[in-house]
């Protein structure tokens, strides 16, 4: 094996490692939590994270009443506590965001452009997907789906109910496994046609009812590149709010060569060695080839194959 290329300090996985308590036996108090002057709301309406600017970037985070008077919540959810203060997210309708976007004292953008270039101070980016998460949900959840009769919010936010037939309903992660398959020293990496140009990630596919995430990770990759898996090794997870997935990173034990690109899941997908994929994660590929960034668990399954942590096949 050659020797291990130094990548520089680890970044960080971006939307974990939460400060906020989340307190779930005092959701039944969020009514009365919501008219303490201490609370804080973090706006999202739609793909937009609303922010007041600043002189790089945005300030997410402000007083619920200050939320309020930016325009109708369509939902407000208590996502938890910091420091003791209630901290909740609140949804507006599109009519909102484009008045918030004319205005020069706001910043009003997708997460995915504030988490990649930093716009917000990093311990807002997880009480930001946790609340773009859970009122993408409500967004998608304003009928019972047992009787089609319009349903309320409880809890603040975290449950659901039907007053027709009184079923219960909750708010759902959808499992990802994105995973990277390796053989030898090589790994695969495959290209989806809405990637960036010259970007190459993990594969990736939810995981299906009735699999687990050993099973799904092996159909995924020999559905998309026609690759037969062995063993899996879990390597890390990543809530992942677009709208509310959870990546469940491994690593997979590849036994086969030969590449059978599945085109309507990948526009091109091939095999990588150590040298090449180390250039790539320092952004000095000749040709410009990169990987995604560290914002994405993605590029920490890579990186850990690199530096030799892609269990015991790796
Ligand atoms: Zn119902």
């Amino acid at each position: 094996m050659s020797p291990r290329p130094d990548l520089g300090p680890r970044p960080h996985l971006g939307y974990t490692a939460s400060a906020l308590d989340r307190a779930a036996h005092r959701r039944g108090e969020a009514t009365a939590l919501a008219t303490d002057p201490r609370a804080g709301a973090y706006v999202v309406g739609g793909e937009m994270i609303v922010t007041r600017k600043r002189e790089h970037g945005g300030d997410p985070l402000f007083a619920l009443a200050e939320a309020r008077a930016l325009g109708s919540a369509r939902e407000i959810v208590l996502l938890g506590f910091c420091d003791g203060a209630a901290r909740f997210g609140m949804s507006v309708g599109k009519e909102t965001v484009e008045a918030l976007k004319g205005r020069g004292d706001f910043l009003v953008t997708d997460l995915r452009t504030i988490a990649v270039q930093g716009l917000v101070a990093p311990e807002h980016l997880p009480p930001i997907a946790e609340a773009k998460a859970l009122l993408a949900w409500h967004g998608r959840h304003r009928f019972c789906a047992n009787c089609g009769a319009p349903t309320g919010v409880a809890e603040g936010g975290w449950k659901r109910e039907c007053p027709a037939c009184k079923v219960e309903h909750f708010p759902r992660t959808d499992p990802v496994v994105i995973m990277l398959a390796v053989r030898g020293e090589r790994c695969l990496l495959g290209r989806s046609a809405r990637f960036a140009s010259a970007m190459w990630s993990c594969l990736a596919g939810f995981v299906e009812p009735g699999e687990n995430i050993e099973e799904a990770v092996r159909r995924e990759v020999r559905e998309e590149a026609g690759i037969v898996c062995g063993r899996i090794a879990y390597f890390a997870s990543q809530p992942w709010p677009f709208p509310m997935s959870l990546m469940i990173g491994c690593h997979a034990e590849a036994l086969t060569d030969a590449i059978t690109v599945d085109p309507g899941e990948l526009e091109g997908a091939r095999w990588f060695d150590r040298e090449e994929i180390a250039l790539m994660l320092l952004r000095r590929h000749p040709d410009g080839l990169g990987t995604p960034p560290p914002v994405a668990i993605a590029h920490h399954i890579i990186r850990g194959w690199v530096e030799g942590e892609a269990g015991d096949f790796g």
